[in-house]
């Protein structure tokens, strides 16, 4: 295409007249204080670059279920960028839905025992879409407080009125449906905690919303893979799948070891999400590689209802070992309170080959920063007593220094 000379002669006028003197002071210089501000308080964030080599012990991860690095979900991976690209190459709604979208959805679906699925580019997409779609001003959320920053963001969106009640409150919950008048009203939770693998009373809180006329929606981003019949979920362990008014969101980024969110619901929740959730409407399909290894690691699932089990187990060794809680799921909480000391342990951990997650503000509340070790079903139980014995001895070593 060529421009007309007198057309292009005004915009390189209008770029001239754009330019415009820098400002003296630079309105950006407040993050230096703000910087300190977080150093002071032990709030800073080092980015831990992951070596693909490296020998390290990763108890930090989700990889519950080990599967990332398993050589057949690599090989799906491959297969799959092979078969469509390396990117999806568009909306879902416009080129981005392929065969391996398509094929994974209803795998999915059928192993939640749900007669749909959704997949977003992850799980806080899918989250924020979900929440979004459902409710709107003049609604009424209900909001358990120990619930995932996807959940909390999705509410904040919708413009919804939100009540935020104490974690695991189902008494809180029905008080607040009856003392709020709305239009629709969705009670949102994780269905096992993020910060410290602890369960929410999911049946408790699905018999309160039902009751009030509410739908709730559960996150089971760390119960897919973890809890309930090989590993469905504890939605499924409760009998809740399929149920009315129940809608349930997932990733495929911890026990399916690739990356994506996935609502799980009715046929009529999924086509309402395609044509309202704005994450799914206006961000490039979740890329294809990453939905071929999410199928391929299900399939291992599938095949291997032992591996959640597995899980536990080095999940509940690992915590008796380090004096943490019996584990109702994979993750170990340690809790340390000050954040200084807890990274000086995560720090030493790493010295001697363990990752250990560390949780700080705003993760967790204040004083209660703490190590998150994740556990994986491909631990042996040497491998759980060595990290076990190094995190005793730094943790020691920190705490009396
Ligand atoms: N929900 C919960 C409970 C999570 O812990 C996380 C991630 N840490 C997410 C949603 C977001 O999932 P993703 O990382 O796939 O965006």
């Amino acid at each position: 295409m060529t421009i007309a000379p007198s057309i292009a002669a005004e915009s390189e006028a209008a770029v001239a007249d754009s330019t415009v003197t820098p400002p003296t002071v630079d309105p950006l210089a407040w993050l230096a204080d703000a910087a300190a501000v977080r150093a002071d308080a032990g709030l800073h964030r080092e980015l831990l670059v992951r070596q693909a080599d490296s020998p390290a012990i990763n108890l930090a991860s989700n990889d519950y279920l080990g599967l990332s690095g398993h050589p057949d979900v690599i090989a799906a991976a491959q297969r799959a960028a092979a078969r469509f690209g390396a990117g999806s190459t568009a909306s879902r709604l416009v080129v981005g839905t392929t065969a391996a979208h398509d094929e994974f959805e209803r795998d999915i679906a059928d192993f939640l025992g749900w007669p749909a699925a959704l997949c977003f580019s992850s799980g806080y997409l899918a989250n924020v879409g979900a929440i979004t779609a459902l409710v709107g001003r003049g609604d009424l959320i209900v909001s358990d407080a120990g619930t995932h920053a996807s959940l909390i963001d999705g509410c904040r969106l919708s413009r919804a009125q939100v009540v935020v009640v104490g974690r695991g409150d189902v008494d809180a919950v029905a008080e607040a449906l009856r003392t709020n008048a709305f239009r629709r009203a969705l009670v949102v939770t994780d269905s096992v905690y993020s910060i410290d693998g602890e369960p929410a009373p999911v049946a408790g809180l699905y018999a309160a919303a039902h009751a009030a006329g509410a739908a709730l929606l559960v996150d089971e981003a760390h119960a897919l893979g973890v809890r309930g019949p090989g590993g469905r979920g504890l939605v499924a362990e409760l009998g809740l799948a399929g149920a009315p008014g129940l809608i349930v969101t997932t990733v495929m980024s911890k026990s399916l070891g690739a990356q994506g969110g996935v609502v799980a619901s009715s046929t009529l929740v999924r086509e309402h999400l395609i044509d309202c959730a704005r994450p799914f409407i206006f961000d490039t399909g979740l890329n294809p590689a990453a939905v071929g290894a999410a199928h391929a690691a299900l399939g291992i699932l599938r095949a291997n209802p032992e591996l959640p089990q597995r899980l536990r187990t080095a999940a509940a060794r690992l915590a008796a070992k380090c004096g943490g809680h019996e584990p109702a799921a994979a993750v170990v909480s340690l809790i340390i309170g000050d954040p200084h000391q807890a990274v000086a342990i995560a720090a030493g951990c790493r010295a001697e080959g363990v990752l250990v997650g560390c949780f700080r503000p705003p993760s967790v509340p204040a004083g209660t920063s703490r190590l998150r070790l994740t556990a994986r079903a491909d631990l042996d139980d040497a491998t759980v007593d060595h990290v076990a014995d190094v995190v005793n001895r730094v943790r020691a070593q920190v705490m009396s220094a």
